[in-house]
């Protein structure tokens, strides 16, 4: 890989050289001053003095050569609507909710929270804020009015955009009421509050702040809102972590920087060209929606699929039939998402025509073995993982098939991407491990590169004590995560730094155990977590979701399975690694993005306040873990 090689050397040791190449790929305003401005580390300003624009570059700039290609594609088998919006019918619609926005009194730099399903208009609604410098922060439309009401409160936004609802499985989830009482509840209400109404449900209009986006859009139908030209550094977005390991932290991204990364990563990492269609499962309220739903892919040129919708709704093979109707190029999921697909018939991925589909992008979490080789399989194509975090916005180990083809390695995201100056730390000294296969923490030496955080919203102090450690001349950004490098210089990421167990002075990885209990034919899903024990310090507990649990509800048959389950690891691990128990639950808490709540568990096993839970999924299983250990 001696081309990749010298492409990632170059972007570490001639920072400012290869990254003004790089900023060549968007368009300017009025072009950059300095590459990297690092005289306050741990904060970077990347391209000063130049001005740019997010919408800009993702819709006006194709106008010219693709004014009439496809570049959003909205799916929704929920309600059934499928529409294509060409480019110049994406400006026109960006143009009249930028129009809309200026007309309820959003000015640059305000704040506007969308808390929306995955409609349309919360894509024209993105755009419209970056093209007119208000910053947006959109929320995840499945979270609840307590989480929401913290996000307003710390956004403090002038103006909320929102739909009477959204649709999962079939069900009409209303959004309004929950909107209504996270706003009573917030210290900083907004003043205005934007309404797409679907028609899904009825609801309840508060006079004088509540608007009707359809009315509006009427009014404003030959909008013409220019872009408004942004210093580099300003920010574009604000999103929240998905809050696995404590409160979530409020990422803020600046405008340049974050544009020229995305383009350098769909050039260099997905290889994405004009015409070609990219579909993210994902959703806009989550990192991977912001980047490689809307501003990444169409940047590049290409449509972007955005869907509404189970992947086993109407059936099991939904996402494949999409890729063959809109000849999707480029996919990108989760291993949660997979996981799921494993439990459908495997000839639903044979059965449609995918031949348009060059590669699989998986991230989120880790990839297992099993999951991948099925989903490699049963597809025939590339499965390309890629590491990253929200606080990055691109990835930070994959593999730059752009630059140089690569091979993946199962069970590793890769090699570190240009830009990232990723080590290995020993988590007792902080010396850096440079022998292959030595344990340690991924850090990042600052600064980081184009597009990841700037700081955290109002809040540096928090940014810097949160992430950075300086050591004498330079400072380390901490990813949480522990990981190891094989000789070709493959990272495998093997959990976060607070997921090793300490039982009687064994260091124990909490995802070796899990891999090990996977291997039982009837564990579907399992989590590990050290609990606090009197006599060994830490402990081992295994939570396990049966592949078939019809006996369970017999104690019997649970104590033989867990008897089967603890001999597994004894003879694939040794008997320090065996779980001190194995409890049975009928699903694992998860946060609302797919991620496991491992701290979440060791608390409830600790007895202890289990902390912001504002962002699980469904809190059924924590009262099951207390239940069974009373
Ligand atoms: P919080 O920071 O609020 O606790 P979070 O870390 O889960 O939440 P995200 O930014 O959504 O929030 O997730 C990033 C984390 O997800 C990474 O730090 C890593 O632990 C995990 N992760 C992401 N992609 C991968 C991957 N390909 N392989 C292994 N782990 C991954
Ligand atoms: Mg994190």
């Amino acid at each position: 890989m001696d081309a990749y090689a010298s492409f990632y050397q170059r972007s570490i040791h001639d920072r400012d050289g290869f990254w003004r190449e790089q900023a060549q790929l968007i368009d300017w305003h009025v072009p950059p001053t300095q590459v990297c401005d690092y005289s306050k580390p741990p904060f970077a300003r990347w391209f000063v003095g130049g001005q740019t624009n997010l919408c800009h570059n993702a819709v006006d700039r194709h106008l010219n050569d693709r004014a009439d290609q496809p570049a959003l594609i909205y799916v929704s088998t929920e309600t059934g609507h499928e529409i294509t919006y060409s480019f110049a019918q994406l400006s026109d619609e960006v143009q009249r909710m930028a129009a809309i926005l200026q007309s309820l009194g959003v000015k640059q730099g305000d704040r506007v929270l969308i808390y929306m399903p995955m409609v349309a208009e919360a894509a024209f609604a993105m755009l419209a804020c970056v093209r007119i410098g208000a910053i947006h922060s959109v929320v995840f439309g499945g979270f609840a009015s307590h989480a929401l009401a913290s996000r307003i409160d710390d956004a403090s936004p002038v103006l909320v955009i929102s739909a009477d609802a959204g649709s999962r499985g079939g069900k009409v989830v209303p959004y309004k009421p929950l909107l209504d009482e996270a706003i009573s509840l917030s210290k900083l209400p907004p003043q205005s509050v934007l309404m797409v109404d679907r028609g899904l449900t009825p609801f309840h209009r508060v006079d004088g702040r509540d608007h009707d986006y359809a009315a509006l859009r009427q009014q404003h139908l030959n909008a013409r809102v220019p872009c408004v030209w942004l210093a580099s550094e300003h920010p574009s977005y604000t999103l929240y972590t998905s809050g696995t390991t404590g409160k979530p932290k409020g990422v803020q991204r600046d405008t340049a920087g974050y544009t020229v990364a995305l383009a350098a990563s769909m050039q260099h990492i997905f290889v994405g060209k004009p015409g070609e269609v990219y579909f993210s499962t994902s959703d806009i309220g989550w990192v991977v929606g912001h980047s490689y739903i809307i501003y990444g892919p169409l940047i590049a040129g290409m449509a972007t699929l955005m869907y509404e919708g189970l992947p086993t709704r109407p059936h099991g093979g939904v996402w494949w039939e999409l890729v063959e109707k809109y000849r999707v190029t480029h996919m990108f999921s989760a291993p949660t998402a997979v996981r799921v697909l494993k439990k459908q018939d495997p000839a639903l991925l044979s059965k449609y025509d995918i031949s348009s589909l060059k590669a699989l992008y998986l991230a989120g979490e880790p990839l297992d073995e099993p999951t991948a080789q099925w989903i490699a399989d049963g597809l025939g194509k590339p499965i390309i993982d890629n590491y990253w975090q929200t606080e990055t916005g691109w990835p930070i180990l994959t593999v730059a098939n752009g630059v140089q083809p690569m091979p993946s390695k199962f069970g590793s995201p890769g090699v570190p991407m240009y830009g990232f100056h990723v080590k290995l730390l020993n988590d007792h000294t902080g010396e850096e491990l440079t022998g292959a296969n030595e344990k340690g923490v991924v850090v990042v030496e600052g600064p980081l590169p184009p597009g990841c955080l700037q700081t955290l919203w109002g809040d540096d102090e928090r940014f810097v004590k949160t992430y950075w450690q300086s050591v004498p001349g330079r400072w380390v950004y901490s990813t949480f995560d522990w990981g190891v490098r094989d000789a070709d210089g493959y990272f495998y990421i093997l959990g976060r730094t607070d997921d090793v167990i300490n039982v009687a002075g064994h260091r124990l990885g909490t995802r070796e155990i899990e891999e090990s209990i996977s291997s039982h034919p009837n564990v579907a899903e399992v989590a590990v977590v050290g609990v606090a024990d009197q006599l060994k310090g830490q402990v081992a507990m295994a939570f396990v979701v049966a592949k078939d649990s019809s006996g369970l509800a017999d104690a019997g048959a649970r104590l033989k399975l867990e008897g089967e389950i603890m001999k597994l690891v004894d003879s694939q691990l040794g008997a320090v690694a065996r779980p001190a128990r194995v409890l049975f639950l009928s699903l694992l808490p998860k946060t609302r993005s797919g991620k496991l709540l491992r701290r979440a568990i060791q608390a409830v096993c600790e007895r202890r306040d289990p902390g912001d839970l504002t962002t699980i999924d469904d809190p059924t299983p924590l009262q099951q873990i207390k239940d069974q250990l009373a």
